[in-house]
């Protein structure tokens, strides 16, 4: 992405007051977890549960959330990259789904700038696709289970795929 464009990403992002920050909860690996300990991120801010993931302070946003900011951005965990692409997985299919306009200023300009689209399409997909590959199939799960109301699916593929390191790594 060139640099002018993820500058006009970097401010609307500030614009917005850090909604996909609120509660976010993202899911962390066993090596996004060494990555954030290495970076400042203590153990107390990470939740152990059926999942691992960033704990959020008691205002609800992310423990990463500062000052209107991502303290973390340049190793924050792949579902953050990701945004406003998010996922699924039904039917032994990996779904990829995309926030509506109401939920993420992004995704407006997104549609109006096809390159810009695709590169964080191609972005999303494949740090969607680390995540998947590298959580424990309980942790998974239950990273399913949690619900993203507001989202719109625009692409699917078949998880034997997925799996498949050969393929577009
Ligand atoms: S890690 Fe950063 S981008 Fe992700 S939810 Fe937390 S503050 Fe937001």
């Amino acid at each position: 992405m060139n640099k002018m464009t993820m500058d006009l990403l970097t401010k609307i992002c500030d614009k917005c007051g850090g909604r996909c920050c609120y509660y976010a909860r993202p899911p962390l690996t066993e090596e996004r977890i060494s990555i954030l300990i290495e970076n400042g991120v203590t153990f107390d801010e990470i939740m152990f549960r059926e999942h691992r993931m960033l704990d959020c302070k008691s205002t609800g946003f992310c423990i990463g959330y500062k000052d209107g900011r991502c303290r973390i951005q340049q190793v924050k965990p792949e579902t953050c990259v990701a945004g406003p692409f998010t996922f699924d997985i039904c039917d032994g299919k990996l779904e990829i789904y995309l926030k509506k306009e109401r939920i993420c200023d992004l995704v407006a300009f997104l549609k109006s700038d096809r390159a810009a689209y695709d590169e964080q399409f191609e972005l999303a997909v494949q740090n969607i696709r680390n995540l998947v590959r590298a959580l424990p199939p309980e942790e998974l799960q239950s990273v399913c289970r949690v619900e993203e109301p507001d989202t719109v699916k625009v692409a699917e593929y078949p998880l034997e795929e997925v799996f498949n390191n050969d393929r577009r790594d």
